[in-house]
């Protein structure tokens, strides 16, 4: 039997990098980065004050703790605007948060530490300002080039852009970006026992939710998604319905269900009438039964019908293949280490347990949502993780620290 690690380690050695686009920043977030941002301009761009004040000369304060210090004040400047003034000795500038210090000054002495009271004043600078303390150089000025230097490389190819780093691609004005174009997905269900959603239940029927869950995840993944729906127990049902995948050239085509040894299962039988189809046995739990081909040039994977195999079969293959499609550099799922509250019984095979996850006194403890079966959604609902059992373990003491996959 395949390990897990070897079947995605050939599912992935089929799969490259979508090619890029520019977007809009403002339609960034999420996507990932097809090329290294360098830095055009320092940041900031030129030196301002951190504080509402007075812009001074550092060496006009040296005396001002002995005796209070009286400087005219010769400009105001507000955020936005450029100062003209060059400061000479025994002079000020009024100036706000973000605004550009004036020549000469290397300083800024906050309005609380000295006499000015704009309340009074409303928005009129003052003629003079008089304060009793020395101000050290560069003192609440920020500096050109403080936070980075033209020429840096601020973000890395490769990266999956997040808020704070749409906003620093705004402030070098970058304002379309190349990311890597979105993996593209279809999706298929398969078998006569599935209605839709809306369909009244009769004799033997049940809602087709794979197609829901799968959906979500994979735009979770940030892959775009096309449900090609629910195709019959019929070769010419799921024929039809793949050539919608291969009109629309996607990248990845994933089906659950009907790719196992049912007499019914044509989903196998058409992958392979028009590609190839490698038919895996995977040593995990649940889902076993793992299909890897293409269909008319399109890689396809096949994942069982078993609504928590299929979600599992997701996470295990899929989400790397889409991550892998991406380009992403920070891999898939974020794992942390739990603490197994329960003994817990696996049968050697790499086991993917559903437990909710509570912190204890800074440990991450971990129980089981119920029985395991791989057709229970409502226990994969109740979980927040699923915890990895390694292939080979019969037992998992109580205590014992394992991995988890935080959903
Ligand atoms: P199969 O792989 O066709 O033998 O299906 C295995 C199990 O998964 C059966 O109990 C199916 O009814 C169930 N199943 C298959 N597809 C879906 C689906 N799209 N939504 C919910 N359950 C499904
Ligand atoms: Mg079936």
């Amino acid at each position: 039997m395949l390990s897990v690690t070897k079947a995605r380690e050939r599912i992935l050695s089929q799969f490259h990098a979508t090619t890029e686009e520019s977007i809009p920043l403002i339609e960034c977030a999420n996507r990932v980065l097809f090329v290294d941002i360098t830095a055009a301009h320092d940041l900031p761009l030129f030196d301002n004050s951190s504080m509402d004040g007075f812009a001074i000369r550092a060496v006009d304060s040296l005396n001002a703790a002995a005796s209070r210090l009286t400087l005219n004040v010769v400009a105001d400047i507000p955020a936005g605007s450029a100062p003209t003034v060059i400061l000479a000795q025994g002079e000020a500038a009024r100036i706000m948060t973000g605004a550009q210090l004036p020549e000469g000054a290397d300083a800024v002495i906050p309005v609380e530490d000295t006499d000015f009271n704009s309340r009074d004043a409303g928005t009129a600078a003052p003629q003079t300002v008089s304060f009793s303390r020395i101000a050290n150089m560069g003192e609440n000025v920020r500096p050109r080039g403080m936070d980075l230097h033209a020429g840096e490389v601020v973000l890395q190819k490769g990266r999956r852009l997040k808020a704070q780093d749409l906003g620093l691609l705004a402030m070098l004005g970058i304002a379309h970006v190349q990311v890597h174009k979105k993996p593209r997905v279809a999706l298929l269900s398969s078998g006569d026992e599935l209605l839709e959603v809306d369909a009244p239940l009769t004799a033997g029927k049940i809602h087709d939710s794979n197609s829901y869950a799968l959906a979500a995840l994979i735009q979770n993944a940030e892959a775009d998604v096309l449900r090609l729906g629910v195709a019959k127990d019929r070769r010419e049902s799921v024929a039809s319905l793949l050539q919608k995948a291969v009109n629309e050239h996607v990248d990845l085509i994933v089906s659950s269900a009907g790719v196992s040894v049912g007499a019914f299962d044509f989903v196998k039988e058409v992958i392979e009438s028009n590609g190839k189809l490698d038919f895996w046995r995977v040593n995990m739990r649940p889902g076993k039964p793992l299909a890897f081909g293409e269909y008319l040039g399109i890689p396809f994977i096949g994942l069982p019908g078993n609504p928590v195999s299929a979600f599992v079969g997701f996470e295990v293959f899929v989400r790397p293949v889409l991550d892998q499609l991406s380009s992403q550099l920070d891999g898939n799922r974020f794992t942390v280490k739990v603490r197994c509250e329960e003994e817990i019984e696996s049968d050697g095979r790499e086991s993917y347990l559903r437990a909710k996850i509570r912190n204890e006194n800074g440990v991450n403890v971990a129980v089981l949502t119920g029985h395991q079966g791989s057709g229970n959604l409502l226990s994969l609902v109740q979980a927040d993780a699923l915890l990895i059992i390694p292939a080979g373990v019969k037992c998992v003491p109580v205590g014992q620290e394992v991995e988890a996959i935080l959903l």
